[in-house]
C-alpha cells in the first residue's frame, strides 16, 4: 500500500487456491509465478475442428498471462495474504481516520470466504472457541487482533464497532439481529447513503469481536440454508469502524475497515440466463447490476482524470456501491484480491475474473 490518503487506483491480489481433496491431481490449468506476479491460464480450445491436432498429441491450449500487483499461488497460505495485503498498514490507516475496502470477487467455491472469514467449518460460532490447531483465521479476524494490539498502545482512547450486513437481490438486511428484517437504505444530504436501522456493536475485546461476528456467520450459514446456498449469491458486508478520541493533537478521528465477501461471479455477464426458475433470473440480474458496477466505480476511481474533472461516478447504479460510496470515495484505497479456481473445467470462468480484476487495477 502507498501513502494512506494516496488517491488512484485499487490495488488487485490474485489467488488461485489449492486443489480439494475430491478433485484431480493432474490439474495444470493455472499456473503461477509468484516471484514475477503472474498467472497464466491454459484455455484449451472450444472448437470441434481442433480435435485432430489434439489426437496427433498437439498442444491446442494456448495460454493467457496477466500481471497483478501480486498473485498468490496455492502454496502461499492466510499469511501470505497478510502480508500482500498490508493488513496491519490498512488498520493502521483506519486508526488514524481514513476508509479501507477490501473485496473478495471471484466464482463460487474459489476462496473468497476462505480469505476473508477464515476456514468455513470451523469459524468462531459465537458460542464455543475454535480449537486453535485447527482454525484458520481469516483477513477480517487477523485485522481485528492487530486493531485491538494497537488500540491498547495508543495515547487515544479508541472505539471499535462492528456492523454486519447482508446484500440479497438488492434488499439489505442486518446479520447482527436475531429477527430477519429488510432495511431502507437512505441518503443523508451530508453523511451519504446508510443503512437506516442498522446494528452497530461495540467491542472491547477481540472475544467480543469473535463472539458478534460469529452470530453473524451463523445467521447467515442459517438464512443460505433454507434458500438453497443463498450466501454465494449475496454479498457480505462487514464493517469495523474506529473511533479514536483525543489524540496527541486533541482530534478524533473516524476510519474504517470495510471487508467484503462478494456473491459468486460464476453468472456475470450471463444477461439472458437459461434457468426457467424466475429466483435464478432474479439473482442474476441483481448481482451483474451490482458487480458491473462496482467494476466500474472502482475502474473510473482509479482514474485519476475522472476523479479530478465532474465526471459522475456511478455509485447509485446499485445497494453495493451505494453503501460503499463513502468507504470507496474517501481517502483511503480499495483493495481487491480476485479469488480464482485452479480447475481446467473453470478456465473460462477463470479468464472472465482476470479480466475483472485487470480493469479495476
Ligand atoms: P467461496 O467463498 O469463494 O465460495 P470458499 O472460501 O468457501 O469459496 O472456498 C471453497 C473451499 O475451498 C472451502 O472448502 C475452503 O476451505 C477451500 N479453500 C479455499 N481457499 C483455500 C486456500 N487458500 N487454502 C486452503 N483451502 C482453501
Ligand atoms: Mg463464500
Amino acid at each position: 500500500m502507498g501513502e494512506p490518503g494516496v488517491e488512484g487506483k485499487c490495488k488487485v491480489i490474485v489467488r488461485v487456491r489449492p486443489l480439494l481433496e475430491n478433485e484431480p491431481k493432474d490439474a495444470d490449468a493455472v499456473s503461477v509465478d509468484t516471484e514475477k506476479n503472474n498467472i497464466q491460464v491454459r484455455v484449451l480450445s472450444k472448437s470441434k475442428k481442433l480435435s485432430s491436432t489434439e489426437k496427433n498429441g498437439k498442444a491446442t491450449a494456448k495460454a493467457k498471462s496477466y500481471n497483478f500487483d501480486y498473485v498468490l499461488g496455492p502454496n502461499e497460505g492466510q499469511d501470505d495474504l497478510f502480508r500482500s495485503c498490508d493488513i496491519e498498514g490498512l488498520v493502521q490507516s483506519s486508526l488514524q481516520g481514513y476508509s479501507q475496502t477490501v473485496f473478495a470477487f471471484g466464482q463460487t467455491g474459489s476462496g473468497k470466504t476462505y480469505s476473508i472469514c477464515g476456514k468455513e467449518d470451523e469459524r468462531t460460532s459465537g458460542d464455543k472457541a475454535p480449537s486453535s490447531s485447527t482454525h484458520t483465521v481469516g483477513l477480517l479476524e487477523e485485522a481485528s487482533k492487530i486493531c485491538f494490539d494497537k488500540a491498547g498502545k495508543m495515547s487515544s482512547e479508541v472505539q471499535v464497532d462492528i456492523t454486519c450486513l447482508e446484500i440479497y437481490q438488492e434488499q439489505v438486511t442486518d446479520l447482527l439481529v436475531e429477527k430477519k428484517q429488510v432495511l431502507p437504505v437512505r441518503h443523508h444530504p451530508k453523511y451519504g447513503f446508510y443503512v437506516q436501522g442498522l446494528t452497530q456493536k461495540q467491542c472491547q475485546t477481540v472475544a467480543d469481536y469473535q463472539e458478534v461476528v460469529g452470530k453473524a456467520f451463523q445467521r447467515r450459514r442459517v438464512a443460505s440454508h433454507s434458500l438453497n446456498e443463498r450466501s454465494t449469491r449475496s454479498h457480505l458486508l462487514i464493517t469495523i469502524h474506529l473511533t479514536c478520541v483525543g489524540g496527541d493533537e486533541g482530534m478524533s478521528t473516524f476510519g474504517r475497515l470495510c471487508f467484503v465477501d462478494l456473491a459468486g461471479s460464476e453468472r456475470l455477464g450471463d444477461t439472458k440466463s437459461k434457468s426457467s426458475s424466475a429466483t435464478i433470473r432474479a439473482e442474476t440480474g441483481s448481482i451483474n447490476k451490482s458487480l458491473f458496477a462496482l467494476g466500474k466505480v472502482i475502474s473510473m476511481l482509479g482514474n485519476m482524470k475522472s476523479r479530478k474533472s465532474n465526471v459522475i461516478i456511478p455509485f447509485r447504479d446499485s445497494k453495493l456501491t451505494q453503501l460503499l460510496m463513502d468507504s470507496l470515495q474517501g481517502k483511503g484505497q480499495a483493495t481487491m484480491i480476485a479469488c480464482c479456481s485452479p480447475l481446467p473445467d473453470h478456465c473460462d470462468v477463470t479468464l472472465s475474473t482476470l479480466h475483472y480484476a485487470s480493469l479495476a487495477q
